[in-house]
């Protein structure tokens, strides 16, 4: 009743007993509403309405997860009218300061909508069924100071590091632990623009974002991000800058890039910036990590793999088959040794040769007389900070077909030519020509690195790391017919 006085609670001074109350916390996760009708039969209680019925005869549920010490954290599932959970939705978001008025209090214990929902400590569930005049959730207005100590919640860990998994163990486990949670550290390694698809069965317009996750065991895992809320939050996120401590994450096995995929699920909770010490170490590594695919090529072309060792022989169409056909396996590298004839390179033409990098960081410069793009680099203040390097494009063709844009970079392609790239610059069009017909047309054994494309890198890398002339009694021995 409204004339009922009541009494503000925290979370854990919650009990069967407790009644008429109002509870202060901080919004730490938020589920997707779901809209159903019982007035269409033969649906799904939990399938969602199309526009035009929602606002007529359906009703709604969404669940807040809140948080009101380092300790306490309880759900709140909210039962209404569609447009009255449509109301909510769009006001609260994670981080909002809410009082919850006179929910019901159940013992989770033997709720099944506590499988469904985040781990949370209290043994007790809220629920709100919105059937009164006055709103039940509202924004709280307390002092300054207040809300402040209610933000600092937002990053204090619901899991400690020790109970996290490194990505590379879920990766290496591949569609074995499709469907199952885990724990996650994780810094942001990229934010993908925001994307729309049309969902076929209803024909609604759906948005997701993609975001790139890594920590020091793994170069990146993709995160897929679905409503609305999670796509707002995501774009605030810094790449290299921003660390998350996701509790439960699911893993999803990815068909088109045959790997894992990380989603949000119900259960799942993200603390963005949680204050653990493991982040320094997170952070410094990610400083360190190759962002551009002119670093990959050049890190694996700069001593990774001896070439020596490269000797298992592949025909381009047996490559081909490896990186985008059937015979793609989960590892996403391999090395090859292919005899084939270079069927471009363009060492006289108008294709780039020679790039630019900086001296200190080794990040590519593209813009001529620009400095470092990095902030944080002495090249970005320096003058003169930038270096050449070769980085050259090639096509390598056998009986079998063609690999084209294959990347030939630094020592690799001066070891090649036998020309540092000093050198290189000074020649004229006619000794560059010589240079080229050296080796075009001629059957070399071309050693590579082949990373496959994946769900952090858009395109398949070939990496030369050696190429020679090949001794035609060589080649006919290794050569293989497919
Ligand atoms: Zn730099």
């Amino acid at each position: 009743m409204a004339s009922e006085i009541s009494t503000v609670k925290t979370i854990a001074q919650i009990s069967d007993e407790t009644r008429n109350f109002i509870l202060v916390a901080i919004v730490i996760a938020k589920s997707d509403p779901r809209f159903f009708s019982g007035h269409l039969k033969g649906r799904g209680a939990f399938e969602t309405d199309t526009a035009e019925t929602l606002h007529q005869t359906a009703r709604g549920v969404f669940t807040l997860t809140l948080r009101d010490s380092d300790r306490d954290t309880i759900n709140c599932t909210v039962w209404g009218k569609a447009d009255t959970i449509v109301h909510y939705d769009s006001t609260f978001e994670i981080g909002d300061v809410v009082e919850v008025n006179r929910p019901q209090v159940a013992s989770s214990m033997f709720g099944r909508s506590e499988h469904y929902s985040p781990t949370v400590t209290s043994p007790y569930c809220l629920t709100i069924n919105d059937q009164t005049q006055v709103e039940q959730i509202t924004r709280h207005e307390g002092p300054a100071q207040e809300l402040q100590q209610f933000k600092a919640l937002l990053k204090v860990p619901l899991v400690q590091p020790n109970e996290t998994i490194p990505l590379a163990d879920i990766v290496a486990s591949g569609s074995g632990c499709n469907g199952e949670t885990f724990n996650l550290l994780v810094v942001v390694r990229a934010v993908r623009a925001k994307r729309d698809i049309r969902v076929a069965r209803s024909n609604q317009i759906k948005s997701f974002r993609e975001v790139i996750l890594m920590d020091c065991s793994h170069a990146g895992v993709l995160m897929k991000f679905w409503s609305d809320s999670y796509i707002r939050w995501t774009e605030q996120w810094l790449p290299l800058k921003t660390t998350l401590l996701i509790v439960d994450a699911r893993v999803e096995f990815n068909a088109y890039y045959k790997t894992i995929c990380l989603a949000v699920d119900r259960k799942t909770i993200i603390t963005q910036d949680p204050i653990v010490p493991q982040l320094t170490k997170l952070l410094n590594h990610a400083k360190t990590i190759p962002t551009q695919d002119i670093d990959v090529v050049c890190s694996l072309s700069s001593g990774s793999v001896d070439p020596s060792t490269i000797n298992t022989v592949m025909t381009v169409q047996q490559i081909l088959d490896r990186t985008e056909g059937d015979l793609v396996q989960e590892e996403d590298q391999f090395t090859a040794c292919c005899y084939a004839v270079l069927t471009r390179f363009d060492l006289d033409g108008s294709s780039r040769i020679v790039s630019e990098r900086c001296v200190h960081c080794r990040t590519l410069v593209r813009e001529p007389n620009a400095r470092c793009p990095k902030y944080e680099c002495p090249g970005h203040t320096a003058a003169n900070a930038r270096e050449r390097f070769f980085d050259i494009t090639v096509d390598i063709s056998d009986h079998t077909g063609t690999l084209t844009g294959c990347r030939m970079v630094g020592q690799v392609a001066e070891t090649v030519l036998n020309c540092d790239v000093t050198t290189f610059v000074r020649l004229t069009d006619a000794q560059r020509t010589q240079l080229k017909w050296k080796y075009l047309l001629d059957r070399c054994a071309v050693r590579l690195i082949v990373k496959r494309r994946s769900a952090v890198r858009f395109q398949n890398l070939y990496s030369i790391v050696d190429c020679a002339i090949a001794d035609p009694a060589e080649v006919e021995a290794k050569l293989k017919v497919y």
